[in-house]
């Protein structure tokens, strides 16, 4: 009996060891690190919403992370595009770094192919903000030719390779947003594709005014140097009606594109079809807002009545809304849940949008 269970023993044993396993080496359960953060939003007229950072740096320029490190931070971020925009003229980290400025690109791709997330090939022109400042050139093909002493020249060079070039910060180290003889001489050469409302913390309301002007689309990217979740606080302070409730994302340019695929986003940028994101708030032009807001928002007649009609409203986003009704009271809508008003059945319901903004001081209105 004895050696039945010794001979049973060494063949559990040798079954453990086969099996890989070790009592002395035991493996924790899976973490939450490959969790991906889902930020719902339905087809807007048509398009899939990409959710999308154009201007992230790393350490090989003055950010403090590794390429592939932005790639996972984005994805589960919820993320679907990003693009590292190193700068060419600002390198704190030039000792450690060869100077081919294709390498955070040629690092962060094979990642970004294992998780499915889009890179898009960038670089960030760099000169004194507030004369001449930062632009970003997307969709290039090769940022080791863009460098020039002339500012001018080198987004020419961005823009032979057909590449996407946009305005960024305007607001950002200045006490206001106004635009230089510099940045003008950029419009008037066909030279600005699109222009940031909002960079990393800041918020620009009169660069949303300026984009409806110029027909530009409104971008919002965290310009992130450090790491994400250190500087987003993932609820907290905020636009009025939502603050410290929802969950707030890090900065957002959701595209409104044909298909996730580079030609079918940067199509979307050319056509103007963006809508910037932060902290629960929303920016782009009237139509987009509208289209949003009717994708994510259904808004039925519940109780028709003599005096009153009840209407409900279902979100089926990942966002919260605030909008007045008919002129008259403020009423919130959580992520995925339902509320109710009531309005006089002379009535149809009109809806002011107050978490989305059309030009720096007017809302959207949703008729239904
Ligand atoms: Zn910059
Ligand atoms: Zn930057």
């Amino acid at each position: 009996m004895k050696r039945v269970l010794l001979s049973f023993v060494m063949a559990l044993m040798c079954c453990t060891w086969a099996m890989g396993q070790n009592v002395n080496k035991i493996y924790m359960p899976q973490s939450i690190g490959d969790v991906r953060q889902e930020v719902v939003i339905p087809d807007v007229a048509g398009y899939k919403v990409l959710k999308c950072d154009f201007h992230i740096h790393t350490v090989f320029s003055d950010g403090d992370v590794w390429p592939t490190y932005r790639v996972t931070e984005a994805w589960k971020d919820g993320l679907d595009v990003i693009s590292i925009t190193d700068h060419i003229e600002y390198l704190p980290h030039k000792k450690y770094i060869s100077g081919d400025f294709n390498t955070p690109y040629e690092i962060a791709k094979p990642t970004a192919d294992k998780f499915g997330l889009m890179l898009v090939r960038g670089t960030e022109i760099t000169r004194k903000q507030g004369v001449i400042g930062h632009f970003n050139a997307l969709f290039i093909e090769d940022a080791n030719l863009i460098p020039d002493d002339d500012p001018f020249v080198a987004i020419q060079n961005a823009r032979k390779q057909d590449a996407f070039i946009l305005f960024n910060h305007p607001g950002w180290a200045v006490d206001t947003c106004l635009v230089t003889e510099f940045q003008q001489r950029l419009f008037d050469a066909d030279l600005i594709d699109g222009i940031e409302v909002v960079n990393h913390m800041e918020y620009y309301p009169r660069v949303v005014s300026w984009c409806i002007d110029k027909n530009l689309p409104m971008f919002a990217n965290s310009d992130e140097h450090g790491i994400i979740s250190e500087d987003y606080a993932t609820v907290g302070y905020g636009t009025e009606g939502l603050d410290g409730r929802f969950v707030r994302f890090r900065p957002m340019t959701l595209v409104l594109a044909q298909e996730k695929s580079q030609e079918a986003v940067k199509e979307a940028l050319l056509e103007g079809r963006t809508i910037a994101y932060t902290d629960n708030k929303f920016m782009s032009t009237e139509e987009y807002l509208v289209a949003l807001f009717d994708a994510c928002v259904e808004v039925q007649m519940s109780l028709q009545g003599d005096k009153k009609n009840t209407y409900i409203c279902t979100n089926k986003s990942s966002f919260p809304f605030v909008f007045e009704v008919n002129g008259g009271g403020q009423k919130t809508l959580p992520p995925f849940s339902t509320i109710t008003f009531s309005i006089p059945s002379r009535m149809a319901p009109v809806l002011t949008i107050l978490n989305m903004w059309c030009y720096e001081d007017r809302h959207p209105v949703v008729r239904r």
